[in-house]
């Protein structure tokens, strides 16, 4: 019925793993959904190394792990890193005991549009109306709140549709995410452009590493090397912004050249020829990913995923943020609809948590960079924490609200500047702990960074293997609220649970 105005509980914008999460845990309390997404999947996508809270975490609330599981993903039992003082490789490891097995302490390296859409094929399943081919073009808005979208379908002609709420997950291009807080914040710091491609095979690293994602730090930048299948491999360079013009002259030469210039990388694929396989035969570029936005959130709209925030794909965090910002979404959503808490304190409570994880890894990737060291590289030289600027650090201080300072009276680039430096020292001595470590601890996990990095990531795979947290979950701050037991909603601690 062209013209008629459609009206949901929820409309969600966008079929990445951010949209169908939001949109399947909000169909899992039997609310009205309809998600809208311009592509027909499968669809294209980079993104490819997961971490365990996203397998274990996030796919068991939504009801997809043994999906997951039985797709044949590539098992990903963490990262191997030639970065740092060192020029012998190190691997860290997602087992906080390398000798002891736990479950849940890998992740798989997938093809996106494959991951994508068995998330999204879900998403159908318990309910959600998913239209593919369907492109939203702007929000409906009154003074108080967002109502709605507008879209077109497959035969172009214009749509409305209403609901109480509306997630914006349409990624890094999306054309409504300055509907909440206006426009993107980017990162000085992270001015990369990567530029990537597929080869047919490749060498693996010893088992039982060779599902890890290999960073392999070079003159002008790094190389992921991502083992996709026997026969796939995912190589990407990511260098310095200001390569972009000669990057997109000639994309492919580009890459080979980077690549010929890093010879653990080059080595791992001497003889292999690049794919001809469809969507992996084209050489891709993508740059200005690293930003983050003042708001979140207003009432009747927020953000999730790339849509709201990215740092940097070196640690795999984009995926993960992405599902993790949906779900705390979800669960602000579950229950504004059930009228039981006010909207304000639901959707500050999604916004504080979203941030801080981010903020986590954001700074954790400061840090990450300043321990790689190559004196004569301006890559290099250009990504100490000496070099955060003073407006991304106080943009940055106050996107996290409190959690550092960039106080100028504290003398340089003041507590967030040294919380950094130090951070990052922290790591340097971590890593070098790994060649005489004793194979029952991991020795990385010693770092306050990396185990505050991981925290948020813990209690999701706990929560998704026990059903709930191991223990009685306090708020991360004061008069905050904890998740329900199905991990899709918010409770008041201060209130008897029903
Ligand atoms: P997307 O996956 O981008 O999905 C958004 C969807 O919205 C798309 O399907 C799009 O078609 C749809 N859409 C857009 N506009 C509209 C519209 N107007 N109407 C309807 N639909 C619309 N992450 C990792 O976890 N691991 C990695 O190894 C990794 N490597 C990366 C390497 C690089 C170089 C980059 C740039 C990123 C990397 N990432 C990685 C990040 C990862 O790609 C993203 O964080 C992730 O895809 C975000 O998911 P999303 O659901 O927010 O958005």
């Amino acid at each position: 019925e062209q013209g008629a105005v459609e009206e949901f509980d929820v409309i969600v914008v966008g079929g990445g793993p951010a949209g169908s999460t939001a949109a399947t845990a909000v169909a899992l309390r039997g609310h009205r959904v309809l998600l809208l997404e311009q592509q027909t999947f499968p669809r294209y996508q980079i993104g490819e190394s997961l971490l365990p809270s996203t397998v274990h975490g996030v796919c068991r609330i939504l009801g997809v792990e043994d999906e997951v599981a039985r797709a044949g993903f590539k098992p990903k039992r963490g990262g191997t890193f030639r970065w740092g003082r060192n020029r012998d490789p190190w691997q860290f490891s997602f087992a906080l005991s390398p000798r002891l097995a736990d479950p849940t302490s890998f992740a798989y390296q997938v093809e996106r549009s494959r991951f994508d859409a068995i998330l999204l094929d879900n998403a159908r399943r318990v309910g959600v109306d998913v239209r593919e081919n369907c492109r939203v073009k702007g929000v409906l808005a009154d003074e108080e709140r967002v109502r709605g979208v507008s879209w077109s379908g497959p035969g172009g002609a214009p749509r409305e549709a209403r609901a109480h709420y509306v997630v914006d997950a349409s990624g890094n291009g999306s054309r409504i995410h300055t509907e909440v807080g206006g426009s993107r914040t980017y990162s000085d710091f992270f001015r990369n452009i990567a530029v990537f491609g597929y080869f047919a095979g490749g060498r693996r690293l010893p088992k039982p590493d060779d599902g890890n994602v290999f960073c392999a730090a070079f003159d002008e930048g790094w190389i992921w090397y991502i083992p996709l299948r026997d026969d796939l491999t995912s190589v990407g360079a990511v260098v310095s912004r200001e390569n972009a013009a000669g990057i997109q002259r000639d994309p492919v030469a580009a890459w080979r050249r980077l690549i010929g210039s890093c010879p653990e990388v080059s080595d791992l694929l001497q003889g292999v020829p690049q794919t001809t396989e469809v969507p992996y035969d084209q050489v891709r570029v993508r740059k200005d990913w690293s930003y983050w936005k003042p708001r979140l959130w207003r009432p009747g709209m927020v953000l999730a995923g790339d849509a709201a925030c990215f740092v940097d794909p070196v640690l795999s965090s984009g995926v993960h943020l992405a599902t993790y910002g949906a779900l705390l979404a979800a669960r602000s959503i579950n229950s504004g609809l059930a009228g039981t808490l006010d909207e304000g304190r639901l959707f500050d409570e999604f916004e504080a948590r979203y941030r801080h994880e981010y903020s986590l890894f954001h700074e954790f990737l400061v840090s990450f960079y300043d321990m790689h060291e190559d004196e004569r590289s301006y890559f290099w030289k250009a990504r100490k924490v000496t070099n955060v600027g003073a407006t991304e650090l106080e943009a940055f201080v106050a996107l996290v609200g409190g959690l550092a300072s960039g106080d100028a009276s504290f003398g340089g680039l003041g507590e967030a500047g040294a919380r950094l430096t130090t951070a990052s020292a922290e790591l340097g001595t971590a890593v070098g702990r790994l060649a005489d470590s004793d194979g029952l601890r991991n020795p990385l996990f010693e770092s306050a960074t990396i185990r505050e990095v991981f925290q948020e990531g813990a209690v999701l795979q706990e929560r998704g293997v026990f059903g709930g947290p191991l223990e009685e979950e306090t708020p991360v701050r004061p008069g905050g609220l904890v998740a329900s037991e199905d991990g899709l909603t918010w409770v008041d601690p201060a209130r008897p649970r029903p």
